[in-house]
């Protein structure tokens, strides 16, 4: 798609401010663009991007993991690295007070190099883990990848100071299998301070924000006479908010929000628990990010696997989440066409009658409290219970690649969008390439190319199968769900 300069100081729309519309942003008023707005509805200043305050962006969350390890794709791998040479940055940054957000203060990180643990019920590596191996060989990061049944590598790892994220299951001590690969340049993003810090940084570079239900909410896209260029947004109070370009940045809202993303992007949800460790417990220390490792278990095997966690926070919140199935909410819309939509448990989505989603798949909880009982029973055994589930909204692609690109036919429009469940990481970075998609810098590298507005070719076999609608096994409304009753959830109760 040809792009059009745009001079720096016209006005410049961002709707979301989630991972990819902070990163746009940030790296906008970096690169000198002097009128750019972000607009979402949701009040982050009073939120701050937590979900025990009612947020329900992917990006609002305790916890993200950050890994390098990416297989045979090298450049999200490339990628990952330029992005953990940022975290850091923003880390000293933080420490130095240089920069510091309200309500944040010099000792907080956003960035915790935990190590990053992929383990698989398996003999040995398979073909992905060794292709992450030799790729971060061959890209000059030897040796940071160790393998937990390599006794030279679990002497490395040792030496490295991440032997405790070699077995943070005990399953050696347990006499179970353990084979797996860690990825110890990765671990985890404080995510809803790390969003509080990008936005701080967009602030102090001169961006504007209009954070809010109703004068925040994106209302509809504006048109000229033609119909085709969009010429801004009108946002819930009524407002018409004049653009040279908008960036549709919406997350999981993003699909039912521009129907022209039907078959290359759906928005589906993957399921989580979370766990209140009491400071008191001696699972405090053992599950403290400074003894436990962000890991992943069977992630890519189907249903029955699809796990992944982290070490527990500062407040002893430790959170696991299933994506082996990830259900879609398939609804009705205005052109008559059924979009899935994000339904949580804090909102539903424009037009759905349906209430909040106070539950969780029957079939992810299944699969959670398996793994628990095999590989963490000391959570059982100490009488810790789930405190709060959460559905929490993906925007898959049918690649699992980004959409960053100009809308066809729309002048003025563009997305950045389909983060398919492993954008977060990239939040100090991505905006880059988007400011690169803009004024066209670049568009043959692999990223770009791979991020580009896309068809599903008629011989292509799709990694994520999109636009099942109500008929799929899926949906919502076909699942069973476990409601918070059935758990005996009262998550207001214990915040
Ligand atoms: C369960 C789960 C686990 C994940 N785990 C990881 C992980 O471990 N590591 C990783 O790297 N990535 C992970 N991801 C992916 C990552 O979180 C997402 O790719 C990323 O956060 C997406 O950011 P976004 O900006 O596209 O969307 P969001 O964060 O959802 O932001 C969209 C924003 O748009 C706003 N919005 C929507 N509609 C409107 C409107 N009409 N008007 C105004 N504003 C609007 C919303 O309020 C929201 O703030 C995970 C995702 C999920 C769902």
């Amino acid at each position: 798609m040809p792009s059009k300069i745009i001079d720096k100081d016209t006005p410049i729309n961002i709707v979301g401010a989630g991972v990819f519309g902070l990163s746009t942003a940030l790296h906008l008023a970096r690169r000198g663009y002097r009128n750019v707005t972000i607009f979402d509805k949701q009040p982050y200043e009073k939120t701050l991007y937590s979900y025990l305050n009612g947020c329900d962006a992917a990006s609002a969350d305790f916890n993200k993991i950050i890994r390098a390890a990416y297989g045979p794709q090298t450049e999200y791998q490339q990628l990952t690295l330029e992005a953990i040479s940022e975290w850091n940055a923003w880390n000293s940054e933080l420490a130095s007070s240089k920069s510091v957000p309200p309500g944040m203060n010099s000792t907080d990180r956003v960035f915790v190099n935990c190590g990053e643990l992929s383990l698989l019920d398996a003999d040995e590596l398979p073909a992905f883990e060794l292709a992450t191996i030799s790729g971060m060989d061959a890209a000059g990061h030897k040796d940071t990848q160790f393998s937990t049944t390599d006794p030279s590598h679990l002497a490395m790892a040792e030496k490295k100071g991440f032997g405790f994220a070699m077995d943070p299951f005990k399953r050696v001590d347990r006499g179970k299998k353990n084979v797996g690969v860690l990825d110890s340049t990765g671990g985890m993003a404080v995510a809803d301070k790390a969003c509080r810090f990008a936005l701080h940084k967009a602030r102090t570079l001169g961006v504007h924000t209009v954070l809010d239900p109703v004068r925040g909410a994106l209302e509809s896209l504006c048109y000229d006479e033609s119909g085709k260029t969009v010429t801004g947004i009108k946002t819930r109070d009524g407002i018409v908010h004049q653009a040279a370009l908008t960036v549709l940045a919406c997350g999981g809202w993003t699909p039912s929000i521009l129907p022209e993303l039907d078959g290359l992007c759906e928005t589906t949800a993957g399921s989580v628990v979370h766990f209140r460790i009491p400071r008191e417990s001696p699972l405090f220390e053992r599950f403290a990010p400074q003894n436990f490792p962000t890991w992943a278990y069977n992630m890519r095997e189907g249903a029955e696997g699809g796990l992944y966690g982290f070490p527990r926070d500062e407040n002893g919140v430790l959170k696991i989440g299933y994506r082996g199935t990830k259900y879609t909410n398939p609804r009705v819309q205005h052109d008559g066409a059924e979009r899935s939509v994000p339904v949580t448990r804090w909102s539903t989505s424009p037009g759905q009658s349906q209430e909040n989603l106070k539950a969780i798949p029957q079939q992810a909880l299944k699969v959670i409290t398996k793994f628990l009982n095999e590989f963490i029973p000391e959570l059982k055994a100490e009488g810790i219970d789930i405190f709060l589930t959460r559905v929490c909204w993906y925007t898959d692609s049918f690649d699992n690649h980004f959409v960053i690109d100009r809308v066809p036919e729309r002048e003025g429009l563009m997305v950045a969008t389909g983060g398919s469940g492993h954008a977060f990481k990239f939040l100090p970075v991505i905006g880059n390439y988007v400011v690169d998609r803009i004024e066209g810098v670049g568009p043959d590298r692999p990223a770009l190319k791979a991020w580009k507005w896309r068809q599903l070719q008629k011989d292509q076999k799709p990694l994520n199968v999109l636009m099942e609608g109500s008929q799929g096994s899926r949906a919502l409304e076909k699942v069973p769900l476990v409601p918070d009753s059935e758990l005996e959830l009262n998550p207001k109760a214990r915040l």
